[in-house]
C-alpha cells in the first residue's frame, strides 16, 4: 500500500503524525453558535492572508464557491466563467441549481480569461436580455494545467468590472500554488475580487476544509447561506487546526511540488507517444499522441505498476504533485510511464 505512488490529486494527501498531534490538541466548542475558538482563528487568520475583512470556513471548495456565487449573484442572472473551469464542469450545475444563476461559459486559451474575452462576454443591459450578475475567475486554472492567472490580468478585469458595476469571485482552490509560483501575495490576487474560496484540502495537505473571504456584510450573508446548504459545522475546531498547523507548516513547502511537476515533466518530455505540457505549478498535464494509445489505456498499465494519474479526457492524463510524494515517488513515476509507454506502442516495422 505505501509503494503507491499516488498522482491522482493533490487531494490525495493523508495528514501527517504532528498534524493528528494539533487536531487532537484543539480547542473547541459550537461553531454553528459561534462557540469555536479554534475555527474562529483559523477564519481570522485567512482574512488577514487575504486582506478581506472576514473569512468563513466550509466543509468543501465547492460549497464556499456556491456560496461566493449566491451572495454575489441572484437567481435569474448569469455568471460569466472560463468554459472549462470547476464551477462549470465539476460542481453537478451548482449555479443553476441552487443559485438559480446561468452560467455563461467563455473559452480561454489556456484558461486564461483576459478583460477582452469578458467584456465581450457582459451583457450591455437591454430591457428583454438577462443581465450579468458577476464574473468568475479561478486561479491556479487546473483544467488548464495549474496555470497562474496573471494578476495584470485580474486587475484589467477588475477595472472592467468596476466600470460595469459586476462583482468578482475568485476560485482560488489553489490561490496558495499561484503566490508560490509567482511570488505574489494571496492578497494581492484577492484584492482583484469580492469573494475568495481558497482551499486547505488540496496542496496544504489538510483532510477537510476550505474558506470563503470578503466583506463582513458578505461574509454574514454567507454564513446564512451555508446554513441553506447544510454546512454549518459543530466543533469544527478539529478540521481548523489542521488547517491552522498547515498554513505554518505547509504552505512554504509548495515551491517542492512545482519542483517535482516540473522534474516530472522533464523526464517524460520527449518521449514517443507523449507530449507534456511544462507545469508552472503542481500539475503536470500529458497528451496522449498516438491513435493506437487512449488515456484509459495509460492509467489502466500505470495502475498496474503501482502509479496512479487521472484520465482528464480521453487522450491527456494529469498527474498532480504534493505533500505525499518525493524525489523517489517522481522517478518511479516516471520510469513506469516510460515502460508502459515502451509496453503499449507496437515496435516499429522494418
Ligand atoms: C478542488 C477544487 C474545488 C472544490 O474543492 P472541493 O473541496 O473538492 O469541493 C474548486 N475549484 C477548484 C479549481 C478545485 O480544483
Amino acid at each position: 500500500m505505501n509503494a503507491v505512488v499516488d498522482l491522482r490529486s493533490d487531494t490525495v494527501t493523508r495528514p501527517t503524525p504532528a498534524m493528528r498531534d494539533a487536531i487532537a490538541r484543539a480547542v473547541v466548542g459550537d461553531d454553528a453558535l459561534g462557540d469555536d475558538p479554534t475555527t474562529r482563528a483559523l477564519e481570522e487568520r485567512v482574512a488577514v492572508l487575504l486582506g478581506k475583512p472576514a473569512a468563513v470556513f466550509f466543509p468543501s471548495g465547492t460549497m464556499a464557491n456556491e456560496t461566493g456565487l449566491q451572495v454575489l449573484a441572484g437567481p435569474g442572472t448569469e455568471a460569466i466563467m472560463e468554459a472549462s473551469c470547476h464551477f462549470f464542469d465539476w460542481e453537478m450545475g451548482g449555479p443553476a441549481a441552487l443559485g438559480g444563476i446561468q452560467p455563461h461559459p467563455v473559452a480561454a486559451p489556456d484558461g486564461r480569461l483576459t478583460a477582452d474575452l469578458v467584456a465581450r462576454a457582459i451583457r450591455p443591459g437591454a430591457l428583454l436580455q438577462v443581465r450579468t450578475g458577476a464574473i468568475c475567475l479561478e486561479n491556479t486554472h487546473n483544467a488548464a494545467g495549474g496555470r497562474v492567472l496573471p494578476l495584470a490580468t485580474m486587475a484589467a478585469i477588475r477595472d472592467l468590472a468596476d466600470q460595469r458595476g459586476i462583482p468578482i469571485h475568485l476560485d482560488g482552490a489553489r490561490l496558495w500554488n499561484a503566490s508560490a509560483a509567482s511570488g505574489i501575495p494571496e492578497r494581492e490576487f484577492a484584492a482583484t475580487a469580492d469573494t475568495v474560496m481558497v482551499a486547505l484540502s488540496k496542496g496544504l495537505g489538510c483532510p477537510v476544509g476550505s474558506l470563503l473571504a470578503g466583506s463582513q456584510e458578505l461574509m454574514q450573508r454567507a454564513r446564512a447561506v451555508r446554513r441553506r446548504l447544510g454546512g454549518a459545522m459543530r466543533q469544527s475546531g478539529i478540521l481548523a487546526a489542521a488547517g491552522l498547523y498547515a498554513l505554518d507548516h505547509h504552505r512554504d513547502r509548495l515551491r517542492q511540488d512545482h519542483q517535482r511537476a516540473h522534474d516530472l515533466a522533464a523526464a517524460l518530455s520527449g518521449l514517443d507517444g507523449c507530449r507534456v505540457i511544462e507545469p508552472e505549478t503542481n500539475i503536470v498535464m500529458i497528451d496522449i499522441t498516438r491513435p493506437e494509445i487512449d488515456a484509459t489505456m495509460i492509467v489502466t498499465a500505470l495502475a498496474q505498476h503501482d502509479v496512479l494519474l487521472s484520465e482528464f479526457t480521453p487522450t491527456r492524463v494529469r498527474a498532480v504533485t504534493h505533500l505525499d510524494v518525493d524525489d523517489h515517488a517522481i522517478q518511479t513515476a516516471a520510469a513506469a510511464f516510460r515502460t508502459v509507454l515502451d509496453e503499449l506502442i507496437p515496435p516499429a516495422s522494418g
